[in-house]
């Protein structure tokens, strides 16, 4: 063929199809192959209708990477699905790094997503108003030690915190940790919104305490909202105040 292939990396949102933007839809549409994490793929197989999917098991992001450039270098348009936003612990960056490392000629767009962050804090009021930042517990690719770091520095700064990949059946002490890091910053109450499956079928949501968050259930499918000194409830929302005189 020759035809230059082209690989959309498509940030597909938290779940929900109406949580997907247009752009997201087209590129899917457009693709001739969509390559993906199956959980992800099924999410969205409305759209992909009879489509050639190659969809592969967790922790193989590489493998699939390479079989989205295989396939885009034979010509076709490929969308490379990553859920919520594909620049925020998705796809988008791994692809750009192997297409380089490659040398190869195909084209790389990112097609932006609503990240977990942003559907948690919806679900739960306007958690992230004010300076937040993401903090991803996994230490799969990043050691611990930076980790830690980065939420001493985060509570130092009085910031909203996200954090992500909270806990998984091989990491269950992290959030511990986390948690008792940011209380040597933030006090007892500081308000914390846990949310798993956000914006997707079987969506829960709590707000709780930095003091009683461990009470609740967390998992991979969770994003937890740990809130700055001024975030406050009311009326069920959790709501950090931007400052205006009200
Ligand atoms: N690229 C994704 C993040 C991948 S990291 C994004 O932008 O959202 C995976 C972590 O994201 C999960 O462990 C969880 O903490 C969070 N996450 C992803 N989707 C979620 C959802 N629908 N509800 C709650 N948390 C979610």
């Amino acid at each position: 063929m020759d035809k230059t292939g082209k690989i959309f990396v498509v940030g597909i949102g938290p779940g929900n199809i109406e949580h997907m933007t247009f752009e997201a839809r087209n590129a899917i549409e457009k693709s001739d192959v969509i390559v993906g994490y199956k959980t992800y793929v099924d999410l969205i197989e409305d759209i992909i209708r009879d489509k050639e999917v190659a969809s592969t098991g967790m922790k193989k992001e590489k493998e699939r990477c390479e079989e989205a450039l295989k396939y885009a270098e034979e010509g076709n348009t490929v969308s490379l699905i990553s859920s919520g936003d594909a620049g925020v612990y998705g796809m988008a960056g791994i692809i750009l790094e192997i297409v380089f490392k490659s040398k190869s000629s195909v084209e790389v767009e990112v097609v932006p997503g609503i990240t977990a962050a942003n559907a948690a804090a919806a679900s739960l009021g306007a958690p992230i108003m004010h300076d937040y930042v993401t903090i991803s517990l996994s230490d799969l690719l990043t050691d611990w030690s930076l980790i830690e770091k980065r939420l001493h520095c985060a509570g130092e700064g009085d910031f909203v915190v996200c954090l992500y990949n909270p806990k998984s059946k091989g990491r269950q002490k992290e959030i511990e940790k986390a948690r008792e890091i940011l209380l040597k910053y933030k006090k007892n109450d500081t308000l914390v919104g846990i949310v798993r499956n956000a914006k997707r079928k079987g969506e829960s949501c709590v707000i709780t305490t930095l003091e009683d968050m461990l009470k609740y259930d967390i998992d991979m499918f969770t994003t937890i909202i740990v809130g700055n000194s001024h975030t406050y409830m009311a009326k069920g929302k959790m709501i950090t105040p931007r400052g205006y005189a009200l």
